[in-house]
């Protein structure tokens, strides 16, 4: 179990299962989206996640289609996304925890397309073109 907030705390979440594995994702959607050179996240059960305070506080923006990112309105930290046909699970976005996640990177997706400036320098799995 963990708790997360964004970073003016406003929001607070718990959530309410083990996270054993992040995934990296290297895609221009999601550097622009971070403003970073990847977004690592972990997939939960939405179930599992918990708003404790700052629902109000909740924006949308839908940068596909299909998938929602949803992110703190006053401070716009990115708090995790959630595809339309598979609402049963949100992508959480891992920096916002709290705690000191205990888990590892299970693979790094699109690495077609990762920052020029940034050397992936594990053995994890990789995807080059593979969907976040
Ligand atoms: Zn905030
Ligand atoms: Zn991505």
């Amino acid at each position: 179990m963990y708790t997360a907030s964004c970073l003016c705390g406003a929001i607070q979440l718990k959530i309410n299962t083990d996270i054993p594995k992040i995934f990296v994702c290297h895609c221009q959607q999601c550097q622009k989206a971070q403003g970073s050179a990847f977004v690592a996240i972990a997939p939960i059960h939405t179930q599992d996640l918990e708003i404790l305070t700052g629902q109000e506080q909740l924006g949308e923006y839908y940068a596909t289609e299909n998938k929602k990112r949803v992110f703190c309105k006053i401070c716009a930290s990115p708090l995790f996304s959630a595809r339309l046909d598979l609402p049963e699970i949100v992508r959480l976005r891992v920096g916002i925890i709290n705690e000191p996640l205990n888990a590892q990177i299970a693979s790094h997706a699109f690495t077609n397309y990762k920052a020029a400036w940034f050397e992936i320098l594990d053995d994890h799995a990789k995807f080059p073109e593979a969907v976040c």
